[in-house]
């Protein structure tokens, strides 16, 4: 079968977020099944398309108000374990971060460029799929546009990472997609704009959620699309997301300070843990906290200061916290370094590195969401050995028992201040039940949330549209 992820992001090409990992590591995983798996994204002006060589496979022009040229490229050594196609539009997308103001254009570029190097290939698509709102008018294109009319019988998949983001735009800029009939114009619109995610959902064969608990609460909070959705559900289906285990493996990670397995996991840690606490001047003595992420309202970051704050006066814990987001919050918690020197410290940025040293160095893991579609940090957590304490929402209720209940994590029933701070305290507790922690971490490193399972699982849904 002949697979084609298109995306705005893909690890280790360019990441954001989660949507990064995923379509960095699912086509893999894919390919391992016997399946030929490829990934279409965008040229970005990066560290990764610096430091490697291209050659042109395809050059064309499309019209966006006015004529543009493009060109896609593929690698010349290419160890990704996929193929990798990037479409390169020097004016709109060779830029230097991933997302900006002028999105929209930029991915309706993306996507028409995208489509007319599919549409001339010899050898058709069998699926092609979608990743979140930067590629959804591809399902209403495929189907609508004149010029995609070869296309029209390809089936098309489209995966909500998160439905928050919808990539809205006014009907004056309708004139900017490919012609169609505009009887069917309905199909692009949702509450009088131009809703790309509403219109995949439309769309779209198929619509997958990165977790079965997501795709419910969908249902009933999805920023104004549950109506949809719930009309749509009958080819709504959630996929729980893995993780890359060749990344993500701190037997072998080399960014850790030490790499560690099962038999090793206790100087491992310790080790990581010696160093992170010493570069950000932190007690390794006391159990160490942590926080990755998005600084916004959906990670729940604007309760963390308070969370941070009520534990940390008793000083009997240290906390680093890595993310960037909202400027209040960041203020906020990096007061907290002056307020609590010894026990709080941050790093205020991205660095995918401190990251994978964070997750092997740290004892909890916390995640107040108040929205997680997947999360993939909580797995990240457990395969370092690190337990997660989550808000009991979205693929976090997929993935987190709590220990009191024959699990192995923190569970926590609301993103509150008060439920924080008490899954903090519980955590405490636990930890200094030493034989316990001891025998629950080695449960945790051995919990497989690699991708074989889920990348059958989206086999078997396309295999499902294939006639
Ligand atoms: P999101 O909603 O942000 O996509 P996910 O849990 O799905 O959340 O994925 C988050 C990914 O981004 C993880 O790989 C996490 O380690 C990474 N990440 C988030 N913030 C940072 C940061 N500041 N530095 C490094 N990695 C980060």
């Amino acid at each position: 079968m002949n697979i084609y992820h298109i995306s705005a992001e893909c690890y280790p090409i360019a990441k954001v977020g989660g949507l990064g990992d995923v379509v960095g590591a699912l086509p893999k995983y894919q390919n391992k099944i016997g399946e030929t798996s490829s990934v279409i994204m965008p040229f970005y002006n990066n560290k990764f398309t610096q430091s490697h060589t291209f050659k042109r496979v395809f050059s064309g022009r499309f019209n966006l108000g006015r004529p543009f040229g493009f060109d896609i490229l593929t690698l010349e050594d290419n160890t990704l374990g996929y193929d990798l196609y990037l479409v390169h539009i020097p004016e709109l997308l060779y830029t230097d971060y991933v997302y900006s103001s002028n999105d929209t254009n930029r991915f309706l570029g993306f996507q028409i460029a995208t489509l007319d190097w599919l549409v001339q290939l010899e050898k058709k698509p069998d699926i092609v799929h979608c990743h979140d709102h930067h590629t959804g008018l591809i399902p209403f294109m495929m189907s609508q546009s004149y010029a995609y009319h070869k296309l029209r019988t390809t089936p098309t998949v489209v995966t909500i990472h998160n439905g928050q983001y919808q990539g809205w735009f006014s009907h004056n800029k309708i004139h900017l997609i490919p012609p169609f009939d505009f009887s069917k114009a309905g199909l692009l619109d949702w509450k009088h704009l131009i809703n790309p995610l509403a219109s995949a959902i439309k769309c779209a064969w198929k619509v997958t959620t990165v977790s079965p608990n997501y795709m419910e609460e969908l249902k009933y909070a999805a920023n104004g699309l549950e109506d949809l959705l719930r009309y749509e559900s009958g080819k709504c289906v959630g996929i729980l997301n893995g993780i890359d285990d060749k990344v993500w493996d701190p037997a072998t990670d080399d960014n850790l300070i030490q790499n560690y397995s099962l038999k090793t996991v206790v100087s491992g840690k310790k080790a990581n843990k010696q160093w992170l606490c010493k570069e950000f001047n932190l007690n390794p003595e006391l159990p160490l906290f942590a926080f990755i992420g998005r600084l916004v309202g959906e990670k729940g970051a604007d309760l963390l200061p308070q969370i941070f704050h009520n534990s940390l006066v008793h000083k009997n814990l240290s906390i680093i916290m890595l993310g960037s987001g909202d400027s209040s919050v960041e203020h906020q918690l990096d007061q907290l370094k002056y307020q609590h020197p010894g026990h709080y410290n941050n790093y205020i940025g991205y660095n995918e590195r401190l990251a994978h040293i964070v997750y092997a160095a740290a004892d909890f893991l916390v995640m107040p969401s108040r929205v997680e579609p997947c999360g993939l940090n909580q797995m990240y957590a457990l395969r370092y050995g690190t337990v997660p304490i989550v808000n009991k929402v979205g693929g976090l209720k997929d993935t987190v028992q709590d220990f009191d209940d024959n699990g192995f994590g923190i569970l926590h029933d609301g993103a509150t201040v008060h439920e924080g701070s008490f899954a903090i305290h519980r955590a405490i507790n636990f930890y200094n039940d030493a034989d316990r922690f001891k025998k629950n971490r080695n449960l945790i490193m051995k919990i497989d949330h690699s991708w074989d399972s889920s990348a059958q699982a989206y086999i078997n849904l396309y295999n499902s549209l294939i006639l």
